[in-house]
């Protein structure tokens, strides 16, 4: 197995490395990065940079070239993604659109769809939100309950929805609706996030700014045309789009940032000569992030290579995120002046960590699905 990076790669990496380095406003770590890549601050930038990032041919690599990308194998996607989690995404939102919605438009919208879409992402300068949960469905999705209703040429929509990450900024929402009665009733509506009707509510939480918010549908009209698929192909749909997104965020880079940091720090005051066990776990945790890295390798291979979908893409998230948790218990063990505005950069791993076993599909669920499609093992 060759775990180098070819002469491309790496000549790809310093491209992204020299983009950041030019284009980042000098005071990005003190004001943006702080501020959380959800904030309307950082969400509202991205717009500038990633259009910068197009305009260079670096924000879509691989893309199809007629739709603006440059043909590239998977890898080159997934070492942007690494850069940019690095540099605490100042792409806000628009890893979405590069990781899944514009793919999913590409696969699955009509012409008059993408046409309308597609340019608008390849530029690098619309948000999107994605309006999946409900107040009384997380994990089961399917009990979702925003309804459109056909009426004509367009539906009508009434709900909620929850946790709406960006939807204070976003131009459009990738909405999940119900359409008829079953479980598995559901379809996709485009939505432009200024029609008449969409009220989005912000509330307070321990996650940083951007993340908390709740969206409401009160007799939203939205065009037939502005469906995805066919009215009940929802599922199919997303089950698609997601297969290996939740793969692309290699917390790894952030986590072992965090950790010379902290280490940085125990040093400075003595302790970390001190206390064998602080050196301990702090070695323990860089092999977990290795480990996490090589996961996480494994998984974008197989994607290279068309392979279906495996547990491995599950496996590969329990291992960072038991990763996280350890890297978080960490620094609330040893530094947790840190952690109450004493540090900056650390606060803002610890916070921006809280949930990453729940978004995108918790970690008991991810544990499921390794326990049974990985293992075997019968149903909990
Ligand atoms: C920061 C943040 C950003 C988010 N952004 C978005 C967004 O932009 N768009 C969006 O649509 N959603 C978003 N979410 C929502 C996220 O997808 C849900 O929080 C997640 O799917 C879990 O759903 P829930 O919160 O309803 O928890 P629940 O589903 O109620 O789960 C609660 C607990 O019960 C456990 N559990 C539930 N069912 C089972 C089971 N069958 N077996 C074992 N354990 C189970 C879960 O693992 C969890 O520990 C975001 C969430 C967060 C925290």
């Amino acid at each position: 197995m060759e775990f180098g990076w070819t002469d491309d790669q790496i000549e790809y990496r310093r491209k992204v490395k020299q983009a950041l380095d030019e284009l980042l406003p000098p005071d990005w770590d003190e004001r943006y990065v702080p501020e959380s890549y959800a904030s309307d601050l950082q969400v509202e930038y991205s717009r500038e940079f990633c259009a910068a990032l197009a305009e260079r041919g670096l924000l879509l690599p691989h893309w199809p070239a007629r739709f603006g990308g440059s043909d590239c194998p998977d890898w080159y996607h997934f070492i942007l993604g690494e850069e940019m989690k690095a540099a605490g995404e100042p792409r806000g939102s628009q890893y979405m659109n590069v990781n899944w919605i514009g793919p999913t438009l590409l696969k699955y919208g009509t012409s008059e769809q993408q046409a309308r879409h597609v340019g608008g992402i390849s530029a690098g300068n619309v948000i999107w939100c994605q309006g999946f949960s409900e107040p009384n469905a997380g994990t089961d999705l399917a009990a979702l309950r925003t309804r459109a209703e056909l009426a004509g040429d367009h539906y009508v929509v009434n709900g909620s929805k929850i946790w709406t990450s960006y939807a204070r900024k976003a131009d459009w929402c990738f909405l999940l609706v119900r359409t008829g009665p079953a479980r598995k009733d559901v379809s996709i509506l485009l939505v432009p996030m200024d029609s008449p009707g969409i009220s989005v509510t912000s509330f307070p939480g321990l996650i940083k700014d951007g993340h908390l918010n709740e969206v409401f549908f009160t007799d939203v009209r939205v065009p037939v045309a502005n469906r995805l698929g066919e009215e009940g192909q929802a599922w199919s749909i997303v089950t698609h789009a997601l297969a290996y997104e939740r793969v692309g965020v290699p917390r790894y880079h952030t986590g072992l940032d965090a950790l010379d940091l902290a280490v940085e720090r125990l040093k400075a005051d003595g302790r970390w000569e001190a206390d064998p066990i602080m050196r301990y776990r702090a070695g323990l945790l860089v092999a977990k992030f290795e480990a996490a890295r090589m996961m996480t390798y494994l998984v974008v291979d197989q994607r290279v290579k068309r392979e279906p979908p495996s547990t491995d893409a599950n496996l590969s998230r329990v291992v960072s995120l038991e990763a996280v948790t350890e890297m978080s218990n960490f620094l609330a063990d040893y530094l947790p002046d840190c952690l109450t505005g004493g540090d900056a950069l650390l606060e803002d791993y610890y916070r921006i960590n809280i949930p990453a076993g729940i978004t995108g599909g918790t970690n008991e669920i991810q544990m499921d699905l390794v326990a049974q499609r990985g293992l075997g093992l019968p149903k909990a």
